[in-house]
């Protein structure tokens, strides 16, 4: 069910309860069997068996579905990467997709292996640069532009020629153009934290008949709800904010649309990408929280930002909720707040990095994001992170303790 009378942060605590009964329990049961009492031939939405269905998920699918406002039920993954697999397989074999050269490492690497065997075609893209995404997304056979020269700039010393050589050959094989079938959004960007016009991205790629998919993790459906502008396809790893307690690895999948969500689902069914109940019981115990979570790490996440600018360890702060963050203007009009990842370039190149990581002693030194507790990582350390971003770029990821103790530890490990 939507509520549209109930904002998210109220969502957050009440969606997906049981019914209030007298004697019933407020939370919904853990339900541990992996088939069902069933005889004959199972009614629609009859449970049965768990790779199909449980209703231990579906408490967790209806607060999720409720919170990025659609009226059909969320679909849980195993993950967020089974989430966005599932996404892909809605592509047409051979057809186009459109995608943020600074999608997160391993959606990106799902993306290059299916070009690579012939099941996708990839041009990657600057996601800030509306005219370049939009010629993107018509293709260059249309628009007379040559994709790789907007979407192929290097833009960071640090990377290697071989390196870019690497990088660049999959771009060389965005070989024969016409429409996109699909836009991938990811708001913002991870770790380069860009923000992508989403209502004008999703405008143009329905103009030419390619879906829309927001990987709107980062920001959490307390920051932007997609599928509100414009996107077809909203994918989460629920591992990080959502659950947000470093405890479960989870994914989902949501959309307004039956067709598409019937595809989603029977893509989770007959891969068996599906989550435990038992992670999906905590995740939704997790999501109770999520708003106070959210907004206490954003609060953190801004301060830290503000007070990185000018600090004599630091060559670059990259946070939207910064008046001279390129993406700040765009997230203040379409989001409803900047996120808690910031991004930081220290002084002394990748090795001052790795030394400030070292250095930490509240921060936790760790990847992955969006739990109670701040960690950080310098992205580079992985083979599968874009080369174009910065060698020395650590990601950090603001939790909620106290701003004065993250910012003394931040502090003290810039400075040694
Ligand atoms: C972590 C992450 C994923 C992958 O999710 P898993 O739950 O680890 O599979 C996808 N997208 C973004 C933006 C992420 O941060």
């Amino acid at each position: 069910m939507s509520h549209p009378d109930l904002s998210p942060a109220t969502l957050a605590v009440t969606a997906g309860r049981p019914p209030r009964v007298q004697g019933g329990p407020v939370n919904p049961p853990l339900v541990l069997s992996s088939t069902y009492v069933s005889t004959g031939t199972p009614a629609a939405g009859e449970l049965f068996y768990t790779r199909n269905d449980t209703e231990t998920w579906r408490a967790l699918e209806a607060a999720l579905a409720a919170l990025e406002g659609t009226a059909l039920p969320a679909l849980g993954f195993a993950s967020g990467m089974a989430a966005i697999a599932a996404a892909f397989s809605l592509v047409p074999r051979g057809g186009r997709v459109v995608m943020p050269e600074h999608s997160y490492g391993v959606a990106l690497g799902l993306a290059h292996e299916l070009a690579t065997v012939g099941d996708i075609r990839l041009t990657l893209v600057d996601i800030a640069d509306t005219e370049a995404v939009v010629a993107a997304i018509v293709g260059a056979a249309a628009t007379g532009h040559d994709e790789r020269a907007t979407a192929a700039v290097a833009h960071d010393d640090h990377v290697s020629a071989a390196d870019r050589a690497e990088h660049d050959e999959p771009r060389n094989r965005r070989s024969d153009d016409g429409p996109a079938a699909l836009l991938w959004i990811e708001t913002p960007t991870n770790p380069m934290l860009e923000v992508a016009d989403t209502p004008a991205l999703a405008a143009a790629a329905h103009a030419v008949g390619a879906l829309v998919v927001a990987d709107n993790t980062f920001a959490t459906p307390l920051v932007v709800r997609p599928l509100e502008q414009g996107v077809d396809v909203v994918v989460h790893s629920v591992t990080k904010y959502l659950a947000g307690h470093s405890d479960v690895v989870l994914g989902a999948a949501l959309t307004s649309d039956d067709g598409l969500r019937a595809r989603l689902a029977s893509y989770r069914t007959v891969h068996g990408a599906i989550p435990g109940p038992f992670e999906v019981w905590l995740a939704l115990r997790g999501l109770r929280t999520v708003a106070l979570r959210v907004e206490r790490s954003q609060a953190n996440a801004a301060e830290l930002a503000a007070r990185l600018v000018g600090h004599p360890g630091v060559v670059e702060v990259r946070h939207p909720s910064l008046p001279s963050d390129p993406g700040h203007e765009r997230a203040a009009r379409l989001m409803d707040g900047f996120g808690s990842i910031v991004g930081l370039r220290p002084a002394g190149g990748a090795a001052g990095a790795d030394a400030v990581v070292d250095r930490v002693r509240l921060w936790l030194p760790a990847t992955s994001l969006g739990g109670v507790e701040s960690s950080l990582e310098r992205r580079r350390r992985f083979a599968t992170e874009s080369p174009t971003v910065p060698d020395d770029l650590i990601r950090l990821s603001v939790g909620i303790e106290d701003v004065e103790d993250l910012w003394r530890d931040l502090d003290q490990a810039l400075r040694s």
